[in-house]
């Protein structure tokens, strides 16, 4: 098995090979140079062939260390290995050129004049001193080289007879023993300071990979969110501007689709926070899952996802909107437990319906709200007349919030009245809006501001002013005391200060709590029971009545209205209308429930003679509709009881 050197060994073959092919095409020239300047500037007829023979073999020997030294220097940005073998290359062709010399110096200077044997000496003197530092990155070759070079033709001329040349080998192993020493320190020097450069450079490289996971760690705390490892929002943001901009530049649509779970709060509400995350952390996977180079994804918060899908035209936009959804609503199982959830999802388009992010998520929230409430579980693109309900739902937004400021409230009352003798019994406080000459239907405008939470303000306004109506019309006669019947949203029993407001306005009013009546849509149902409940509770202690509005329209439970120990029922007036065909019925039923948990029915919406006297004729106490009166501004209240009278 070859053995894999550490990464510092590895940066260390690298740098040595570099220092000693640094070198080697001088090198090789000037070896070339002084080997052809010996064998054909002194002639000795009886060896000549022989040195021409060397010669040969030397040239061929530097035609391939310079190849070589070419061939390194080509790829030594690309080297695959570490250095390693190219450094053998190198060690053996300087060695065999050592070696070769040594042959020289030894055969040839047996026949050498004293001046060629001069120049030996100086030319295998120079290359040994020169071998001392330029092959100083590699010690064993380094010495080596000088050694060979010197000490083998030295220790031959030692044993020569004649004294000039004792003198020279003398000469000649003193200086290859000083070259060596030259060369080893060389060496060690130069291996050092390839070591001290390479360490460093690791330090460096470790630091630097230290600061990329720290980096990394950031990225992850700034950009993914916690729970599923999706993006978060603004990676999302900032990932779709980027992607946006580029759309504009090349002329790409982008699909942006909004994906909101359906069910996702029972599943939190029943099972727990716990589930609920497992649930989330899922359903990131299986969008994972659907995810390629195409798609942004991201968890937008709770139960919200987003998907960008690039380049891509509406239908194919739809169409993978709903492998989504099948997606998604395939069951989930943990710890044993079968568990599902649905999801719906809106789709807004660039260009075609907005060209900024942020616009782009608003339009697809959107597109994604009104789909769930007409049609949950599946997709709905966003259209124009979904920005049409947009811009009047701003609109009538904005207006509300200054509504009361700019007196554009006003209250009308419509008389509530006993069925067999027509006696005011209260009358129902109405809101009006005029807003900027428009008359705003309630039914529009009630739900807005309760879904942008204007609807405290507003009923706390409502109340105070019915408050005062009331004690107003209390005043004029003795023996008519109509109450006030007053709507209030379920949003403000949810109010811990709603109980303070009513006790104010009575106060204020000088209003007794037994004149003044709650009317509490049905909806109740569908909240948080305990809150209304102990709300309502405390009000009725204070002496406020309880009454169940629009009765019938929703989902009734008798056992909360059991609960609530309302003191009237409101029939809806849908059943009113329809008193020929099925209405009756229901309305019997209704007033026969009545009668066995003692509470008075009101039937709304009354519009004539014969409606009358059907309802009278049921036993339905109270009755309220246009037959009677349309609501009444507060002015004409007064002439409306005394007529009545
Ligand atoms: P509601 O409480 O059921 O009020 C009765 C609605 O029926 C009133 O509509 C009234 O004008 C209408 N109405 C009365 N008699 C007849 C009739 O014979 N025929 C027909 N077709 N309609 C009749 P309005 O004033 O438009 O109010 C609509 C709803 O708006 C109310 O329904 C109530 O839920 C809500 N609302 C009105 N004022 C307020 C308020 O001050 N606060 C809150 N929270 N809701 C309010
Ligand atoms: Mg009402
Ligand atoms: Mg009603």
């Amino acid at each position: 098995m070859e053995h894999k050197p550490s990464s510092l060994k590895k940066a260390s073959y690298q740098d040595i090979a570099e220092l000693l092919y640094g070198n080697a095409k001088a090198g090789v020239f000037v070896t070339f140079v002084a080997a052809t300047l010996l064998v054909f500037g002194f002639n000795t007829p009886e060896i000549q062939t022989e040195k021409y023979t060397w010669w040969g073999i030397m040239s061929l020997l530097m035609l391939t260390r310079a190849t070589d030294a070419l061939y390194w220097h080509k790829n030594e940005n690309n080297q695959q290995d570490d250095g390693r073998r190219a450094i053998i290359r190198f060690v053996t062709g300087t060695l065999l050129t050592a070696a070769m010399w040594c042959l020289y110096c030894i055969y040839f200077s047996q026949y050498a004049s004293i001046i060629e044997l001069a120049c030996m000496i100086i030319v295998v003197s120079a290359f040994a001193g020169g071998a001392a530092t330029v092959l100083g990155a590699h010690k064993f070759t380094a010495i080596s080289y000088a050694l060979l070079l010197l000490a083998p033709f030295s220790i031959v001329l030692m044993l020569s007879s004649e004294q000039y040349k004792l003198i020279l080998g003398l000469l000649g192993i003193i200086f290859s023993f000083v070259m060596v020493t030259t060369a080893k320190k060389s060496a060690d020097f130069t291996s050092n300071a390839i070591r001290l450069k390479n360490e460093n450079a690791e330090l460096v490289n470790k630091m630097e990979q230290k600061v990329a996971r720290r980096t990394e760690k950031i990225y992850q705390l700034s950009n993914l969110d916690p729970l599923t490892g999706l993006y978060n929002r603004s990676a999302f943001m900032h990932n779709l501007e980027a992607q946006l901009a580029l759309s504009i530049e090349n002329n790409k649509p982008i699909a942006l689709l909004f994906v909101d779970l359906d069910g996702f709060k029972r599943i939190n509400d029943t099972l727990g926070h716990e589930t609920g995350d497992k649930v989330l952390k899922k359903t990131a996977a299986r969008l994972e899952n659907l995810r390629d180079e195409h798609h942004l994804l991201c968890r937008w918060g709770g139960d919200e996802f987003l998907i960008a899908y690039l380049g891509v035209d509406q239908d194919s936009a739809v169409s993978y909107a709903a492998t989504v959804i099948e997606e998604i609503s395939k069951d989930y199982y943990f710890d044993g437990n079968r568990l599902s959830v649905d999801a719906t999802v809106g789709i807004a388009l660039y260009p075609k319906h907005a060209s900024k992010a942020n616009e782009l998520i608003q339009l697809a929230d959107t597109a994604m709200y009104y789909q769930k409430k007409s049609q949950p579980n599946s997709v709905g693109v966003f259209n124009t007349e979904i920005g049409l309900r947009i811009s009047r739902e701003n609109q009538l937004k904005m207006g509300l919030a200054e509504a009361i400021e700019k007196q554009q409230f006003r209250m009308v009352y419509q008389p509530i009245v006993q069925s067999t003798s027509h006696k005011i019994i209260a009358f129902e406080a109405l809101l009006r809006w005029d807003f900027n000459g428009e008359n705003v239907p309630p039914d529009e405008f009630i739900t807005i501001a309760e879904q942008y939470g204007l609807i405290s303000d507003i009923g706390t306004w409502v109340l105070q002013q019915s408050c005062l109506a009331a004690a107003g019309w209390l005043a004029l006669s003795k023996e008519q005391q109509p109450s006030v019947s007053v709507n209030v949203s379920v949003l403000q029993l949810h109010d811990a200060n709603f109980i303070n407001i009513v006790k104010s306005a009575l106060e204020t009013a000088q209003l007794a709590a037994e004149k003044l009546t709650i009317e509490i849509t049905e909806s109740i149902f569908s909240h948080d029971k305990e809150v209304i409940l102990n709300c309502i509770k405390t009000l009725q202690v204070l002496g406020v009545q309880v009454s169940i509005d629009d009765f019938g329209t929703e989902y009734s439970s008798l056992s909360v209205i059991q609960d609530l120990a309302a003191n009237t029922i409101k029939i809806d007036r849908s059943f009113v209308n329809m008193l020929d065909s099925g209405g009756m019925a229901i309305i019997e039923a209704v007033k026969q429930m009545a009668v066995k948990l003692d509470y008075a029915v009101i039937a709304e919406g009354v519009e004539t003679q014969e409606q009358v006297e059907q309802l009278s004729a049921l036993g339905i106490e109270m009755l309220q509709g246009y037959y009677f009166s349309k609501p009444l501004e507060h002015s004409h209240i007064a002439d409306y009881m005394e007529y009545n009278s």
